[in-house]
């Protein structure tokens, strides 16, 4: 019976198994040969004394070379000195595909790589344990957001990644040719998931891709990356802002219980955030980092050594940056009846990262079309998104988390490469 090298057991013990995998190490000592065989979940010894294994299987592990693909098949012990407290003595080891020396990558890590040579030979990468236990817990970071969306009354919809339009309005997009027409890869499913409260759904979540043509190679921008999305009715800023933090604390919640054994791979303590996220206005981020000497004027994104010096004085924490200039937010955030220079807005951060961005959105057709023009934008390229304001668009809000973001500030990764499988950038196209 095949099983995986974290399910043997005290119930294995003197039971022949099968496991597959790759062969993590070999240590010839001449009459005794210890291989480690490394599967999705771990690691098991297999140990051969020569005068206890088939002499045709002894061969064998003698010539395997490390990072072949294995079956071995035989009998169980308790081995305290071993990985998991037990080895296995071999009746049979089968190279299924022979590795080719030398590697391209030390999946072992006793040499260190730079992170694009890794990423270079990424499923080599991928490959070692503390690498693949980062999309492990992504896995059960989407589980977790699905479960908890859903519970919340949200339904999970699909919009086009292939638009005539550029949601904001921005430079950020890639065009591409779709047949005699220009169309862009989507930055954001912004438009699409607003119409749909129009269609009366109430509440809506996508989790899917946005694409950013952003020049600068930054540690925290991809062009491509996962956005986690939702749109609400019938709610105002500060109801989904409730979704979000209560979101972000079942995420880690889920997370601890779930993947203690990933979060050891990793080596990585989690600090489960408690409710209510702290909430601090975009002026007071502003004289924050303006006592600290960074200016930011007003009317202006906060800029990076500002979020720093911000995040010395808040701490590494979750917080939300609540009521922007209505001039930092795009066109469809609404702006306070009583202060139209500010809007219904906020960005939740962990220290200085920021993860998410959300809004009240406009839901009256002349103040968005008004709004529209006030930032250079013309109604006429929005007209499938405008008709949706005239015929019944209730109010609603919504937000952005980014994914990776996410994955990076909750298990400290230093760069947002890291938390994407095939990372697009600048520079690279490939893998
Ligand atoms: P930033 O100011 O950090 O460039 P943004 O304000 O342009 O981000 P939004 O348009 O608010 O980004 O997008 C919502 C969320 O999507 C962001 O908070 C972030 O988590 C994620 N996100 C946006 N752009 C990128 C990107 N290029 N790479 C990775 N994640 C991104
Ligand atoms: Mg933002």
């Amino acid at each position: 019976m095949r099983k995986w090298t974290s399910e043997i057991g005290d119930e294995d013990v003197g039971r022949d198994v099968t496991v597959y995998g790759w062969i993590h190490e070999v240590r010839d000592l001449g009459g005794l040969i210890f291989l480690i065989l490394r599967d999705r979940e771990g690691f098991i010894q297999v140990t051969l004394p020569r005068k206890k294994v088939p002499p045709d299987t002894f061969d064998v592990a003698k010539k395997v070379k490390r990072e072949s693909v294995v079956k071995v098949v035989g009998i169980v012990k308790r081995e305290p000195k071993a990985p998991q407290g037990y080895e296995i003595t071999p009746r049979v080891i089968e190279v299924l595909n022979e590795s080719v020396v030398p590697l391209p990558l030390e999946v072992t890590e006793k040499v260190p790589a730079e992170l694009d040579t890794r990423l270079d030979h990424r499923f080599m990468d991928l490959r070692k344990p503390r690498i693949q236990a980062i999309f492990r817990i992504r896995h059960n970071i989407l589980q977790s957001v699905r479960n908890f969306l859903s519970e919340h009354g949200f339904i999970e919809v699909n919009t086009p990644k292939i638009v005539s339009t550029a949601t904001e309005g921005g430079t950020e997009l890639f065009p591409i040719s779709y047949f005699e027409k220009e169309a862009f890869l989507n930055q954001s499913p912004q438009l699409y998931k607003q119409i749909l409260m129009a269609s009366g759904f109430d509440r809506v979540f996508e989790i899917a891709p946005i694409f950013r043509a952003e020049e600068h190679n930054t540690t925290r921008h991809l062009n491509e990356a996962i956005s986690i999305d939702i749109e609400m009715s019938f709610t105002d800023h500060h109801g989904v802002m409730k979704i979000l933090e209560g979101l972000i604390v079942r995420v880690y919640e889920d997370v601890f219980e779930r993947c203690e054994k990933f979060l050891k791979w990793m080596d990585v303590e989690l600090e489960i955030p408690s409710l209510p996220f702290e909430r601090i206005r975009y002026d007071e981020a502003v004289e924050i980092a303006e006592k600290r000497g960074e200016e930011v004027p007003w009317g202006e994104d906060l800029t990076t050594p500002a979020l720093k010096v911000l995040a010395e004085e808040i701490g590494d924490i979750h917080y939300f940056i609540v009521d922007w200039p209505t001039e930092c937010k795009p066109f469809y955030a609404m702006p306070y009846k009583e202060n139209p220079k500010v809007c219904r807005s906020f960005d939740l951060m962990k220290g200085a990262l920021e993860l998410a961005s959300g809004t009240q959105r406009i839901h009256r057709y002349n103040e968005l079309v008004e709004s529209m023009r006030a930032k250079g934008l013309n109604p006429d390229g929005f007209e499938f998104y405008l008709e949706a304001f005239r015929y019944g668009m209730p109010p609603h809000s919504g937000w952005g988390l980014g994914l990776e973001r996410l994955l990076m500030s909750m298990l400290n990764l230093k760069n947002i490469r890291e938390a994407t499988l095939f990372p697009r950038d600048r520079h690279r196209l490939t893998p």
